[in-house]
């Protein structure tokens, strides 16, 4: 079963929101599993300290590497074979094609950072790669993680309904998606565009084509430049 490890130092933060619809009916049903590891178990001292100065100085305090390997490493055992992740500004962004390649695997083990960050010494150490979920700066990892575990476990074979395939999507084939309507069929005085009332199901599906090139050429020319180079 594609299996989730996730240390924090707010276990209570999971599932959250993948407890609730379709990832939380695929939790309770077995489709994946998910266990948290509180970091603060391997703290130090009568206070289980996580965390201490930053070397060099500066602001903020930074998760040691003892603590953190520690936790890692009581919980993991040798030779698993999941990717290791730490939720990170600095890491690679995320992207639809990640995280297929993530929900193929065997599942992941993700350590969510605090405050300033980790030391760079767990990371190499541990061999983490570091995964972003975007260019801005969230107060912890833990809803990076549940972002990232949200895009996996939707892919995961039997999670969606064969309806709702997700092969349309934004991003698969390197474009958005089209617009949607539904009924009525004039809402405030706007009609669905006829087209899509046609019947023609060739015709929609161009019109859905030139209407998603369409779309990601104005918002997201970064895309458009990269299907152009493929
Ligand atoms: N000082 C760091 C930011 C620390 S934010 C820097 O400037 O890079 C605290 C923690 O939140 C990080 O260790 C990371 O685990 C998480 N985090 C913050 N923003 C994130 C993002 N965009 N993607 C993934 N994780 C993020």
């Amino acid at each position: 079963m594609w299996a989730a490890s996730v240390f924090t130092l707010y276990p209570e933060m999971f599932p959250g929101p993948l407890g609730a619809s379709m990832a939380g009916t695929a939790l309770t049903n077995g489709l994946w599993a998910l266990k948290t590891h509180n970091i603060r178990d391997h703290g130090l001292g009568r206070h289980r300290a996580v965390d201490d100065t930053p070397a060099g100085g500066g602001p903020g305090m930074v998760l040691r590497a003892d603590v953190l390997a520690a936790s890692l490493d009581a919980a993991t055992p040798l030779g698993d074979p999941r990717p290791r992740l730490l939720m990170s500004p600095r890491g690679k962004p995320l992207t639809q094609e990640m995280a297929r390649e993530f929900a193929s695997g065997p599942g992941l083990v993700i350590l969510c950072g605090r405050f300033e960050g980790v030391d760079e010494r767990v990371i190499e150490g541990r061999g983490l790669r570091e995964i972003s979920i975007g260019d801005y700066i969230l107060s912890g990892g833990e809803i990076a993680a549940l972002t990232l575990l949200d895009a996996c476990v939707r892919l995961l074979p039997g999670v969606m309904g064969k309806h709702e395939s997700g092969d349309d999507e934004s991003f698969e084939g390197g474009l958005l998606e089209y617009p949607h309507y539904t009924r009525p069929r004039e809402w405030e005085g706007r009609p669905i565009p006829d087209m899509l009332l046609s019947g023609d199901h060739a015709k929609i599906a161009r019109w859905r084509r030139e209407q998603a090139e369409a779309l990601t050429k104005e918002r997201r020319p970064d895309l458009w430049k990269a299907r152009e180079g493929q």
